[in-house]
């Protein structure tokens, strides 16, 4: 089973990859957690090399094709061997992402990011989605909350760089995907305590994988 956590920034994607994880491993069902854009050390040099690198921006075309070469090596290092020996696949964020990030915000035309799309994943489309939606204002006093804890200055920070509109047009976009692809994608509030939300996750998970 593959299944992908998608959603805007400080949603707490990361936290409930970790906790389905938890969860599978009480089933004794083996699975490995994952996350895009990297989950390879091919894939995580072009993650790094754009993301630390984002103030000389590439463009979200150049990136669109960037993410979808380290996409490629990530389903055919990872994802689909770990599948093709029945391993689940636990991926926090997948080509979902990029559909939002530099298609609907981006302005990448469907065209471009289908045929990527294609490439990237030859045939591995996630069985399960989960769209983790809360409001940009919500999500940003989170990332907020995170980076006071960690000693950490918000520098390079999306939420520093882009207008909470550009925010609201992410989440728009993730709920467009999950509008479209309906028999994949599920929608769960992520503001909710995160142990009501990881319960929520779990039900999901049974309900759609009972064996
Ligand atoms: O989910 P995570 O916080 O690890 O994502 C790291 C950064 O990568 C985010 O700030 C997000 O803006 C960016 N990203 C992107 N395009 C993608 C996927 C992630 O710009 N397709």
């Amino acid at each position: 089973r593959f299944i992908t956590f998608e959603g805007g920034e400080g949603v707490g994607k990361s936290t409930q990859v970790k906790r389905l994880l938890a969860n599978l491993a009480t089933q004794s069902i083996e699975a490995v957690r994952t996350r895009e854009p990297g989950g390879t050390p091919k894939a995580e040099a072009i993650r790094s090399f754009i993301l630390q690198g984002r103030s000389e921006s590439w463009g979200a075309g150049a990136e669109a094709v960037l993410f979808a070469a380290a996409r490629l090596d990530h389903v055919n290092q990872l994802i689909a061997p770990n599948l093709e020996k029945g391993t689940w696949v636990i991926s926090d964020r997948f080509s979902d992402s990029t559909r939002a990030y530099q298609g609907l915000t981006g302005g990448v035309s469907p065209k471009l990011i289908d045929a990527l799309e294609q490439l990237a994943l030859d045939g591995h489309t996630p069985d399960l989605t989960i769209v983790l939606d809360m409001d940009p204002e919500t999500a940003f006093k989170r990332v907020e909350q995170r980076a006071i804890e960690d000693g950490l200055a918000l520098t390079g920070d999306r939420f520093e760089k882009e207008e909470l509109d550009w925010h609201r047009r992410l989440r728009e976009g993730f709920l467009d995907i999950a509008r479209n692809n309906t028999d994949r994608c599920v929608v769960l509030s992520a503001n909710q305590a995160e142990e009501s939300l990881e319960q929520e996750i779990w039900s999901v998970v049974r309900t759609r994988f009972p064996e």
